[in-house]
C-alpha cells in the first residue's frame, strides 16, 4: 500500500494561491447552483463568480506534483500478494456491507465537489464544467454500481426436478489490475474501481502517470469509507513497467483497462501469455468517431453538436467527434457556421471559469497533435488552423478543422482538437459502410430529420454509443452505458447494467433434496 502519513495534503498540493486560507475559502459548494448569472460561458456556468475565484486559480496550469513514491516491479508482486490475502476476508463481506462503503464514499465526495474540482483543474487542466461534471459521474459510479451489485449478487433460485434444488449465484474473483487514463483521473479510476470491490474483488489500481494526486485522493475516500488498505492498493509508475508488472503477476484474477487500443492489445497478449487461469480483460479504448449529417439535418442543432463533441475538452475523450461527414448540399453552410462558433471559444488557462478550451495533458500530447496537425496543413485542405501553437503557452491548442477527401484518409484518432471534414452525396447507408471499415466502433453522430434513416442507420452501425440529433459525448452513468466493440475496446459497458457480471465468475449449486 503506498499510502503513509506522510501524504502530501491536498492543500498543499494545491500551492498557494489556490491554497486555502481562512482569508479566501474556498466557496461552499452553493457557488455552484448559485443565482441566475449575468453571463454564461458554453459549459453553462456563472460568470458572475468568476471575480471571486479568480485570487483562488491564479496559481494556472502549473503541474501539481504530489510526493506519492513508485511502485516497482517488485513492490506490484508483493502488492498481488497483499492483494490475494486481502480477498480472503473481503469477498465474504456482505454485499450491502460493501455497498454501503461506496455510497459513504460517494456521499463525502459530494460533499467535498469544490476540492476535487479545483484539483482537476491543477492536475488535469481540466474546465471548471469538465470537472463538475467529472466528480458527479464519479459520484454516480459509486452509487450506480453499489446498487448494481446488490441487484445482482442475490441468488436466484431456477426451477428443477422435484427432489432437487438449483441456485445460480455470482461470486468475486480475485485481485483485479485497474489500469485506468487520464482524461477521466477520477471518474474512471472510480468507476473501474468501484466496480471490482463493489462485487468482492480486490483492487490493485494504476492511475495514469499524469494524475497521481487525483487518485490518491480518491483512495484516501474510499479507505476513509471503510475499504481496507489491502483490499485498494494504490501503485503509482509507468505502464510500461509498474503496469507491466501487476498484469504479468501471478494470482491476478482480471484486468479492467482505459486507455489506447495499441496498449488493450499488449495487455491482452501478456494474459493470454501466462501461466495458469485464463484471465478475463475488459478494454476501453479510443475511436475515429464520426458523425454523419444529411441534408435534412438542422444546421445550429449541428453546428453546436460538432463543437461541443470535437473541442470540449480540447478533445481529449476517448467519445470525441474526429471525423464530421456532411451532405454536400449543406456543407458550405455548415462548415461556416462551425468555422464561426469555434473562433468564439475561449482557449487558455482552465483555471478560468471562461475558459471553454484548456491545453492538452503534457508536452508529449502537445507534440504529437502538432506533428498530426502539420501534416494535415500540408496535405488537406485547412479550414480552421490553430495559430502558431506554442509549448511555452501551457501546451494550449486551439480547435483545427480539415477538409479530407475521403473517409479511407483518416487512419488514426488525434487525441486533441482536431476535426477532419468530409462531404459526401449518395446514400448514407454507403457512408456507415466506410464508417465501419474503419475498425473502430465506440460513437457515432446521426444528425437527421428523417426518422426512419436514424433508426435505418443506427441499426447498420457498428459502433457502441449512438447519439441521435444531439452531441456525441459525455455519456451518463446508468442513462447510457458507455463502451465500444472492434478496435474500440472489448465490452461490457461502464455505467451499463451488464458491466458487473464480467468481475464474477458464475456458479450453480446444485441439491438433491
Ligand atoms: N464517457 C466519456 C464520454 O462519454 C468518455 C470516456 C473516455 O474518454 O474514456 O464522453
Amino acid at each position: 500500500n503506498q499510502l503513509g502519513d506522510d501524504h502530501v495534503p491536498i492543500g498543499e498540493l494545491l500551492a498557494s494561491p489556490l491554497h486555502l486560507t481562512a482569508a479566501s475559502p474556498l466557496p461552499a459548494p452553493e457557488w455552484l447552483y448559485g443565482p441566475a448569472p449575468a453571463r454564461r460561458n458554453s459549459t453553462g456556468l456563472d460568470l458572475a463568480v468568476e471575480s471571486m475565484r479568480a485570487p483562488l486559480l491564479a496559481a494556472g496550469a502549473a503541474t501539481v506534483v504530489p510526493a506519492v513514491p513508485e511502485a516497482t516491479a517488485a513492490s506490484a508482486a508483493s502488492a498481488v500478494q497483499a492483494s490475494a490475502a486481502s480477498y480472503r476476508q473481503w469477498h465474504k463481506t456482505p454485499v450491502g456491507t460493501r455497498a454501503a462503503m461506496l455510497r459513504q464514499a460517494a456521499d463525502a465526495l459530494q460533499a467535498d465537489l469544490p476540492r476535487f474540482c479545483a484539483l482537476l483543474v491543477k492536475e488535469a487542466f481540466k474546465t471548471w464544467g469538465d470537472a463538475i461534471a467529472e466528480v458527479r459521474e464519479a459520484v454516480d459510479f459509486l452509487r450506480y454500481y453499489a446498487d448494481e451489485a446488490e441487484r445482482i449478487m442475490r441468488p436466484v433460485a431456477l426451477p428443477g426436478p422435484t427432489g432437487e434444488s438449483n441456485e445460480l449465484r455470482l461470486t468475486a474473483r480475485g485481485p483485479w489490475v485497474c489500469i485506468s487514463p487520464w482524461n477521466f483521473p477520477l471518474a474512471i479510476f472510480m468507476g473501474q474501481v468501484a466496480a471490482a470491490l463493489a462485487t468482492g474483488n480486490t483492487v490493485l489500481a494504476k492511475p495514469a502517470e499524469q494524475t497521481p494526486a487525483v487518485a490518491l485522493e480518491a483512495v484516501r475516500l474510499l479507505h476513509a469509507a471503510g475499504v481496507p488498505a489491502d483490499a485498494l492498493q494504490l501503485l503509482h509508475g509507468p505502464g510500461e513497467t509498474v503496469g507491466a508488472a501487476l498484469v504479468a503477476a501471478s494470482g491476478v484474477a482480471g484486468v479492467v483497462f482505459t486507455g489506447s487500443t495499441q496498449v488493450a492489445k499488449i495487455i491482452h497478449r501478456a494474459l493470454a501469455a501466462k501461466d495458469g487461469a485464463i484471465v478475463p480483460l475488459i478494454a476501453e479504448t479510443g475511436g475515429i468517431n464520426a458523425m454523419l449529417v444529411d441534408s435534412s439535418a438542422l444546421p445550429e442543432q449541428v453546428v453546436d453538436a460538432v463543437v461541443q463533441s470535437a473541442f470540449r475538452s480540447a478533445g481529449q475523450r476517448c467519445s470525441a467527434l474526429r471525423l464530421l461527414c456532411v451532405h454536400e448540399g449543406i456543407a458550405d453552410h455548415v462548415i461556416e457556421m462551425i468555422r464561426g462558433a469555434a473562433a468564439e471559444l475561449a482557449g487558455g488557462d482552465p483555471a478560468l471559469l471562461a475558459t471553454d478550451v484548456g491545453p492538452v495533458i503534457d508536452t508529449e500530447a502537445f507534440d504529437n497533435i502538432t506533428r498530426a496537425t502539420q501534416r494535415l496543413g500540408a496535405e488537406q485542405k485547412v479550414l480552421l488552423v490553430p495559430a502558431a501553437p506554442t509549448r511555452e503557452a501551457a501546451n494550449f491548442i486551439a480547435p483545427a478543422a480539415y477538409e479530407v477527401d475521403s473517409i479511407d484518409s483518416v487512419k488514426a484518432e488525434i487525441f486533441g482538437p482536431v476535426l477532419q471534414i468530409v462531404r459526401w452525396s449518395g446514400e448514407p447507408s454507403a457512408v456507415i459502410e466506410r464508417i465501419n471499415t474503419l475498425g473502430y466502433g465506440l460513437t457515432l453522430g446521426i444528425q437527421t430529420r428523417i426518422d426512419s434513416r436514424a433508426a435505418a442507420l443506427a441499426a447498420q452501425a457498428h459502433v457502441g454509443n449512438i447519439y441521435v440529433n444531439r452531441n456525441i459525448i459525455g455519456a451518463v452513468v446508468g442513462v447510457q452505458p458507455f463502451g465500444g466493440e472492434g478496435l474500440s475496446g472489448t465490452g461490457p459497458k461502464a455505467g451499463g447494467p451488464h458491466y458487473l457480471y464480467r468481475f464474477c465468475a458464475e456458479q450453480t449449486v446444485t441439491i438433491n433434496t
